[in-house]
């Protein structure tokens, strides 16, 4: 076996500085999002026959249909909800818990809804293994979000959506981020939405992007 490739933050290590330097030359210039890419080891959170493609700036099948979201757009996705450290998060797609660790990385404390048990289960026990204590899962619909938990400064939806979830809308904190992708599955956008008022918003696009379905009450349909 190749010295350096194996489990946990010491395996990859220098692939992972290259990817780094990636996310640089795309314009991630937060020190602290390129340090939660350099930390975080993306291939646990893959099966291991893919441990060669893992740093690699594409999706990953991770089963039940489902993808690992390429690293780039994570990190677009993480740069742009502005995260300063001390910001309760809601992350709707659990996954495979890449997302949910870098955030981990960048926030005080993330609650993760996925809303496939097998994929939930996994993650949760992945991110357990890297020793990452500050993410709660919970299966369900996520595009209900969590109004127990709410408000928080910042959601990111890591599925695509027909439009924005308006229970997210209702569940973000004055002056908080929205972040994720949404609109027809053939031209879906990432777009980005603050909360300026009670019932004001902002919207950005950020880009063009193409996420799996999020399937849910104020999504698509099963
Ligand atoms: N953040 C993940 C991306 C996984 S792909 C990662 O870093 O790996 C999107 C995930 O969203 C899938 O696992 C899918 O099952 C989940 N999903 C889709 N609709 C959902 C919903 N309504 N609630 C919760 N999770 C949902």
């Amino acid at each position: 076996m190749l010295s350096g490739h194996a489990s946990g933050r010491t395996g990859f290590m220098l692939v992972r500085r290259k990817l780094v330097e990636r996310l640089r030359a795309q314009g991630i210039h937060d020190p602290r999002v390129l340090a939660a890419f350099e930390d975080v080891p993306r291939h646990d959170l893959v099966p291991e026959a893919l441990w060669g493609q893992a740093y690699k700036d594409t999706a990953l099948p991770i089963g039940e249909g489902q993808t690992i979201s390429a690293p780039g757009i994570v990190a677009t996705m993480s740069a742009a909800l502005g995260l300063r450290g001390a910001e309760c998060v809601l992350e709707v797609g659990t996954g495979s818990g890449y997302q949910a660790a870098i955030l981990s990385r960048l926030a005080a404390r993330v609650i993760s809804i996925e809303r496939i048990p097998a994929l939930a289960q996994a993650a949760q026990a992945a991110l357990a293994n890297l020793k990452v204590r500050n993410v709660e899962f919970y299966l369900g619909d996520g595009t209900c979000g969590r109004p127990e938990d709410a408000p928080f400064e910042a959601i990111v939806v890591t599925a695509g959506g027909p439009e924005v979830p308006r229970p997210l809308l209702e569940q973000l904190a004055l002056g908080g981020r929205l972040v994720g992708p949404f609109g027809p599955r053939d031209a879906q956008q990432l777009l980005r939405i603050q909360r300026t008022g009670e019932a004001s918003f902002t919207q950005e696009v950020l880009g063009r992007c193409d996420f799996v379905d999020l399937v849910g009450r104020n999504g698509w349909l099963p």
